[in-house]
């Protein structure tokens, strides 16, 4: 294998497309053999992202939540329904924010709708699409049903508001918890290798090495 290859056949893409009041980033991840993909945290804005995904003649596979925060979920059950997809995850302890959904929106100005996912998710399930594959990371602390997911095959992971280039995810919201934070990023992401990119919420994304070595809140870690 060549030296710096970029066309590694089963390499896992990832589209952001900023929506919301928020700029939430709403990945697409997109499997390059297959062009079956996922939507994660479609929270607004569906129109701009099965546009997207349509562009990118992908075929959508079904739904991944990260977290139950209105910039997230908002617009899940519309587009769910809109392709008659599941809903995955993210883990129950974020019930009680999918069940204020409604309330949530009319504070933010986001139409939302309340549903349960078809199914929630647990600390080290398997997700796969095309020839993907993710590992399910529990990391509460900015919710307490907060999930990470991580494809080990392209390095790269899908991080929602717990990891940022520079920060952390805010834990001054319903049942935040600073030090679970902490420990969440220290057990499930500061265990992996320095060049695994970190997609975000919100924001450019960056590297495990660079929060490693830059982020105020880890240097001490
Ligand atoms: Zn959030
Ligand atoms: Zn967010």
């Amino acid at each position: 294998m060549m030296n710096g290859s970029s066309l590694d056949p089963r390499a896992m893409r990832v589209i952001e497309t900023p929506i919301s009041p928020f700029l939430q980033n709403a990945p697409i991840l997109a499997c390059e053999d297959t062009s079956e993909a996922i939507l994660v945290d479609p929270g607004d804005e569906v129109e701009k992202l099965l546009d997207v995904a349509k562009i990118n003649n992908l075929n959508i596979k079904y739904i991944v939540l990260t977290h139950g925060h209105i910039d997230h979920a908002g617009g899940t059950k519309k587009i769910a329904q809109m392709l008659n997809i599941d809903i995955v995850g993210p883990h129950k302890d974020d019930k009680f924010l999918l069940d204020s959904l409604e309330l949530q929106g009319q504070m933010y100005g986001i139409a939302a709708q309340v549903f349960e996912p078809n199914r929630w998710l647990e600390h080290g399930e398997k997700l796969t699409f095309g020839n993907q594959e993710l590992e399910i990371a529990h990391c509460p602390g900015h919710t307490p049903g907060h999930i990470v997911l991580i494809n080990h095959n392209s390095k790269i992971i899908i991080a929602g508001d717990v990891l940022f280039q520079g920060s952390i995810g805010r834990t001054d919201l319903p049942r935040g918890n600073h030090q679970d934070l902490l420990d969440s990023i220290k057990s499930n992401l500061l265990t992996l290798d320095d060049d695994y990119k970190v997609y975000s919420g919100h924001g450019a994304p960056t590297n495990i090495g660079v929060e490693r070595q830059t982020n105020p809140y880890l240097v001490n870690a």
